[in-house]
C-alpha cells in the first residue's frame, strides 16, 4: 500500500510540474541582477555579496547578447587558475567577467554549456533540463518580438521549483517511504574533510567531484560538524583577496556572513514528505543523513531529490 502510495504521489507532482511554467513560479515582483561582461570579477564578487546572491546572468553589451550564466563554478576556476599561477597575481587582479572562457581554457576545464528555457515552457521540461545539464539554475530566456534578441527574464532554481512544489503539491504528505527504503541521495565514496583540512584541499575535491558540499567532520569521531559549501568560495575571496585560500576549513568557514541559511540534518528513517516539509519552511539547499550519534551516512542534495521525483519508476530514463 505504501508503495501505491508513493507512487501516486509521484505522478500528482509530476502531473504538476506539466501544467505549471516558469512563469508560474516567479514571484510577481522581483529584481534581476545582471552582470556587464566587462565588470572586473573582484567587483563582481562584491556585488553578489552586497545583495545576497550567488549568480547573476550576464549580459555582452558590445554585441546586445545573453552571455550565459556567472556561477560559483566561475569563481572556482579563477581560485583554480591562481593557485596554478601564484606568480600572476597581478594580472588575476585585472580579470573581466569576460575573461572567464579564457580562464577555463587556461585550466583545462570544459566550458559548461549554457542550457536555457523559455519562460512559457512547462517547469517538467525546465527540471529535465537543469537534471540533464546537471545545472542548478537555468536562466528563463524569451525572444524580443521587435528585436528578436535573446532577453532574460529571470533565472529559476532547482531550490525554488522544488520550493513551488512543497507550497502547492498537498499530496507530498503520501510521500512516506523511509529514506533507508528509497534510492535517493549518496551514501558511499563521499567526499568528507576535517576543520584542520586545508581549504584548498577541500575546493579541489568540489571540482574532481562535480558536487557543492563537502560535509566536515569530527576527527576520530566521525560526527558532522559543519558543511563547506560551493558558495562559501565567494566569502573566502571577497574582493579579489586570495590570501584566505591558505586558510584552514575552520578558519574559512569563521569568515561566513550572519545571513548564512544553515545546515540541515535528516535520518534515515525521515520521509521525503518530512522532507519537502523543512523545504516548505526553510531555505534548505541539501541535507546531511546523518545516525544517532550524528554520524555521517550520506548527503541528499536537491538534484537528488529532484531526480527522484521526475524519474523513479519511470521506464525508458
Ligand atoms: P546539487 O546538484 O543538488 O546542487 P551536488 O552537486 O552537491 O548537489 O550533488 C551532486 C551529486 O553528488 C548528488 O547525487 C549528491 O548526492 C552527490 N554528492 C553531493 N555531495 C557529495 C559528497 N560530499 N560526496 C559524495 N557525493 C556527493
Amino acid at each position: 500500500a505504501m508503495d501505491w502510495e508513493q507512487m501516486e504521489a509521484l505522478k500528482t507532482i509530476r502531473a504538476f510540474l506539466k501544467v505549471r511554467t516558469s512563469y508560474d513560479v516567479l514571484p510577481l515582483s522581483f529584481r534581476l541582477i545582471v552582470f556587464d561582461t566587462s565588470l572586473l570579477v573582484k567587483k563582481s564578487l562584491n556585488i553578489l555579496i552586497q545583495n545576497g546572491i550567488v549568480s547573476a546572468p550576464l549580459w555582452d553589451s558590445k554585441t546586445s547578447t545573453f552571455a550565459g550564466l556567472l556561477t560559483t563554478s566561475d569563481y572556482i576556476n579563477v581560485i583554480q587558475y591562481y593557485w596554478q599561477n601564484p606568480d600572476a597575481l597581478a594580472r588575476v587582479d585585472q580579470f573581466r567577467l569576460n575573461s572567464l572562457r579564457d580562464i577555463e581554457k587556461a585550466i583545462g576545464v570544459t566550458p559548461i554549456e549554457t542550457v536555457s528555457i523559455h519562460p512559457d515552457r512547462p517547469l517538467y521540461e525546465a527540471c529535465r533540463k537543469m537534471l540533464e545539464s546537471r545545472a542548478r539554475r537555468i536562466p528563463l530566456v524569451d525572444v524580443d518580438d521587435e528585436t528578436h534578441r535573446a532577453m532574460v527574464v529571470s533565472v529559476v532554481t532547482q531550490y525554488r521549483i522544488l520550493k513551488f512544489v512543497a507550497v502547492n503539491v498537498k499530496e507530498l504528505q503520501k510521500l512516506r517511504k523511509p529514506l533507508k527504503d528509497l534510492n535517493v541521495g549518496t551514501y558511499s565514496n563521499l567526499a568528507t574533510a576535517y576543520m584542520d583540512t586545508p581549504v584548498m584541499d577541500v575546493i579541489h575535491a568540489l571540482v574532481k567531484k562535480n558536487i557543492s558540499s563537502v560535509p566536515i567532520l569530527e576527527k576520530d569521531v566521525g560526527s558532522v560538524v559543519n558543511v563547506f559549501e560551493a558558495v562559501d568560495v565567494i566569502t573566502l575571496i571577497k574582493g579579489g583577496n586570495y590570501d584566505d585560500l591558505n586558510l584552514s576549513v575552520g578558519e574559512a568557514l569563521l569568515k561566513r556572513s550572519d545571513e548564512f541559511a544553515g545546515i540541515y540534518t535528516c535520518s534515515m528513517n525521515d520521509s521525503l514528505a518530512t522532507i519537502f516539509e523543512q523545504i516548505r519552511k526553510s531555505r534548505v539547499h541539501r541535507l546531511v543523513v546523518i545516525d544517532e550519534e550524528s554520524k555521517l551516512k550520506g548527503v541528499l542534495t536537491l538534484s537528488d531529490i529532484l531526480e527522484y521525483i521526475l524519474l523513479e519508476g519511470e521506464e525508458n530514463e
